[in-house]
């Protein structure tokens, strides 16, 4: 007799909303990455209890039909890749088709959209992955997205998250780390009805810190802007009097998508060295911008980690573009004195 089955759908996407879904950040981030791939260059966040009872995304982006709008909650359903040929060059920050699946699968959700060549737009209505409903309904070009009671039906899960206090911390640090990789789309973020931030879309990174971080932070960062032999190094990095006591002030952005990176950051990190004293890391927003076929993104389900094809090359970059930053700017005291 056999014992081995294949599981079935809705089972398979419980699990994989295990990898996807770590907790409510995880969702924003998905989400507003949908609304950054669909070209939206307005896209609002609300966020009530830690992300944990409601998350709302807004967009102005290119919507989805009334036939595709199921079709998008499917696992594995994409519309940003095609071929296996595709993940080599991938140029979006969606492509493996598993995030709404995986959503809807431990949560109440609602989606609205409408494309632009659609006078009526639909409306679809997911409870732990189960359709409930899908209509025809009025909605401006765009797509609303409404997430409600996470882990509602993973009971183990929803224990294990932490407060609805610092729920609501990772989601602000993930909010942040989207505004400032996309500095050409305008922000709102709200949480528990208070604005947290609100950027222009101008362009501007420098602009986009002063929304999120203040003038503090904006008066004491130099600009990077380096060419080096694989990559280049853009963003700004911080003089010594705004290192902290962890390494919350450190991002970095991998042709616009958002990574943690130990390469980079030990690089980053090396080019201060003396420059800070012990337990002092540098405030850094390190953008770096390389062929895309010289760096894999598909390394882990929730894309927060890439592989670079060469981390020597990687790591001397980084550290040259930081280091020429420092000297050029001699924005540290230490080094002013030394003279
Ligand atoms: P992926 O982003 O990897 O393609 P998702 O599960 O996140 O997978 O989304 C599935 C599909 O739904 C996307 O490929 C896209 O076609 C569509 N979609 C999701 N969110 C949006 C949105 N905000 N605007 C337009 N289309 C969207
Ligand atoms: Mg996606």
């Amino acid at each position: 007799m056999s014992n081995i089955k294949v599981l079935d759908e809705k089972t398979i996407n419980k699990i994989a909303a295990g990898e996807v879904v770590e907790r409510p950040a995880s969702i924003i981030k998905e989400l507003v990455e949908n609304s950054i791939d669909s070209g939206a260059d307005e896209i609002i966040v609300e966020v009530n209890n830690g992300g944990i009872t409601y998350i709302k995304v807004c967009d102005n982006g290119c919507g989805i039909e009334y036939d595709d709008l199921d079709k998008a909650f499917l696992r594995h359903a994409t519309s940003k890749i095609r071929t296996e040929d595709d993940l080599n060059t991938i140029a979006t920050l969606g492509f493996r088709g598993e995030a709404l699946a995986s959503i809807a699968a431990v949560s109440k959700v609602e989606m609205i959209s409408k494309t632009k060549e659609n006078d009526i737009g639909a409306k679809i209505i997911i409870e732990g992955g189960k359709i409930l409903s899908k209509e025809y309904c009025g909605s401006p070009t765009g797509t609303i997205i409404t997430v409600q009671d996470v882990f509602f039906n993973t009971p183990a899960r929803l224990k294990f998250l932490k407060s609805q206090r610092s729920e609501g911390m990772y989601i602000t640090e993930t909010m942040q780390n989207l505004a400032m990789s996309h500095t050409d789309v305008s922000f709102k973020y709200r949480l528990n009805d208070k604005l947290i931030f609100a950027t222009r879309g101008d362009g501007d990174l420098k602009s986009v810190l002063l929304s999120i971080y203040g003038k503090e932070i904006v008066n004491n960062v130099i600009r990077l802007d380096y060419s080096g032999s694989i990559a280049a190094i853009k963003g700004y990095i911080g003089s010594s009097s705004i290192a902290k006591g962890s390494r919350s002030g450190q991002s970095v952005f991998v042709n616009r998508r958002y990574v943690k990176n130990k390469v980079v950051a030990a690089a980053a990190e090396a080019a201060y060295k003396s420059m800070l004293t012990i337990n002092k890391y540098p405030f850094f927003v390190i953008e770096m911008f390389l062929n895309p076929e010289l760096v894999d993104v598909n390394v882990h389900p929730s894309k927060s980690e890439v592989k670079f094809q060469d981390d020597n090359a990687v790591f001397k970059d980084v550290f040259n573009g930081v280091k020429n930053a420092l000297l050029s700017e001699k924005v540290i005291p230490d080094i002013k004195e030394s003279k």
